[in-house]
């Protein structure tokens, strides 16, 4: 029988296969309603120090276990997972903001990824094979990885991180972002049941805990999801131990729309595209460049949908697609973008609407009418749902605009001629690009960015070997011969 959960009481952090409570206590608020969720503790040094400890121990035998094992694992976890997804998807949805219905598919697809991480495995490369000797390239687990999770997708970022590190045969310690710890605690309560101590641990902490983390000789990796500038004070952190480090970053993904479209087919992809989560995702449409000759329309057209489709409110209310904005801090930041619209003059053609805070953090998405290529809009990542139209004749000058930020992580063409799009996706300097779609994600496809977006890839294969070593073996057979 799978344990179950009671998603009203957190009585520690998960160390050691045990709750151990902390002195202090906070809490987060659910963004819909401004009303304070329940209290979590605040991991203090020492907790760190003790999961560390215990992590590198369990490290000794999970790291010789085999796939088999490890997998067998897995999966009972992702059924003690599924067993309680109602509870998580509801649990989800009131911390984080989303719509119901996302949270629904953010389990689903976070217990489709495990499941298939549980199929993955990397195998040892023969690079020679003669009379004389043999050659293998092989894989060995890191250690100790640190899991560092942002708060706009808390379990499927969170899993997408421990799956692949447990099974490469790594511990993990996993960070809950502040702003969304709940989630992630109720999946190490379940873990605690399953796997053996030590193996995969939670760490609920405030803003001191995750420069802990990359500061910490005990921990061989990091893992981390979050912004830019965070990204690159990992960076620096984990410099000072030479510590592993995967990381994926903020995106501004351009979306190019050719002259040849359907618009009515691809208008409705587009603006979800553009307002799902309430913006809050890494990968969305976030500068839709739109040929010319159709723009007027495409423009009137996208208009249209987002105010008849794309509805915002608490993410338990039906039909919602855009939820609160997850925390004051992103809120303030979208506001402030909004509050450009006027300042800088941008036409709008969806006003959008920032609702007076108190009853939540409600924003209603807005649409910017062509603004300069070098307006805010256009070059900082909003995080919200405000997004530019950009106008595009030339297709060189228009993937030369796509590519002309720091920023590479996704990107989209869309065309019914397919070798043209093919051809303008294969220029564009990002880690997915996606020709008449966006934001297709797969546990077995490597994601990632370039430039600013990031270092390393995460899923596929790719991601996994990134959680090992490279150890190469040579074995001369002839030498006592
Ligand atoms: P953030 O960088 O503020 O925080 C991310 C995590 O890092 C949190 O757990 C936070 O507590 C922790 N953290 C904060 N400061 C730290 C430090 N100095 N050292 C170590 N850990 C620290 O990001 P966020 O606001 O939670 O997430 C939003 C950002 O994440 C956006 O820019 C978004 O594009 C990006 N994002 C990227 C991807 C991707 O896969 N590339 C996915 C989701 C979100």
């Amino acid at each position: 029988m799978a344990p179950k959960i009671d998603i009203t009481t957190y009585p520690g952090n998960i160390i050691n296969g045990e709750f151990v409570p902390t002195q202090t206590t906070r809490h987060s608020i659910d963004p819909a309603t401004g009303k304070p969720l329940y209290e979590v503790p605040v991991a203090r040094k020492e907790d760190l120090d003790a999961a560390v400890s215990h992590a590198r121990a369990a490290f000794k035998t999970w790291s010789k276990t085999t796939h088999e094992d490890r997998a067998k694992l897995l999966r009972a976890f992702v059924d003690a997972v599924e067993a309680n997804r109602e509870d998580l998807e509801r649990l989800l949805t009131l911390e984080q903001g989303k719509p119901l219905g996302l949270s629904q598919t953010e389990v689903g697809m976070a217990l489709h990824w495990l499941r298939t991480f549980a199929t993955m495995q990397l195998t040892d490369e023969v690079l020679e094979d003669t009379e004389e000797r043999t050659i293998y390239s092989t894989r060995v687990p890191l250690g100790v990885v640190g899991a560092i999770v942002p708060w706009n997708w808390p379990i499927l970022l969170g899993l997408g991180k421990v799956g692949p590190a447990l099974m490469t045969g790594n511990t993990v310690i996993m960070k809950p972002s502040p702003f969304t710890p709940y989630c992630d605690l109720k999946l190490g309560e379940l873990a605690m049941t399953i796997f053996p101590p030590g193996v995969f641990q939670v760490l609920s902490g405030d803003d001191e805990l995750g420069p802990w983390m990359t500061e910490h000789p005990g921990i061989n990796m990091i893992s981390f999801t979050g912004s830019i500038p965070t990204g690159k004070k990992v960076a620096a952190s984990c410099a000072k131990t030479l510590k592993r480090y995967v990381l994926e970053l903020g995106g501004n993904d351009a979306a190019i729309v050719c002259d040849d479209v359907d618009i009515e087919k691809c208008v409705p992809k587009i603006a979800t595209m553009a307002f799902l989560n309430s913006g809050q995702i890494c990968m969305l449409c976030k500068r839709i460049y739109v040929h010319e000759k159709i723009y007027d329309q495409f423009r009137d057209s996208m208009v249209e949908f987002t105010k008849n489709h794309i509805k915002t409110g608490s993410g338990f209310e039906p039909d919602v697609v855009v939820g609160p904005v997850q925390n004051s801090m992103q809120f303030e930041i979208v506001k402030d973008m909004y509050a450009q619209i006027a300042k800088s003059g941008w036409k709008a053609a969806l006003e959008g609407r920032v609702r007076e805070p108190g009853r939540g953090y409600f924003v209603e998405p807005a649409i910017i009418d062509n603004p300069p290529d070098d307006s805010r809009i256009v070059v900082e990542e909003p995080f919200g749902p405000i997004v530019p139209l950009l106008r595009w004749s030339d297709e060189e000058d228009v993937i030369r605009r796509a590519n002309g930020l720091e920023t590479g992580l996704g990107a989209s063409v869309w065309s019914r001629d397919l070798a043209r799009a093919e051809r303008m996706a294969r220029l564009i300097d990002a880690g997915s690009v996606w020709v008449n779609s966006h934001f297709d994600v797969a546990p077995d496809v490597p994601f990632g960015g370039h430039k600013e977006s990031g270092i390393g890839m995460e899923w596929g294969l790719e991601g996994f070997r990134h959680f090992t070593n490279s150890r190469s073996i040579w074995v001369w057979k002839k030498v006592f011969d």
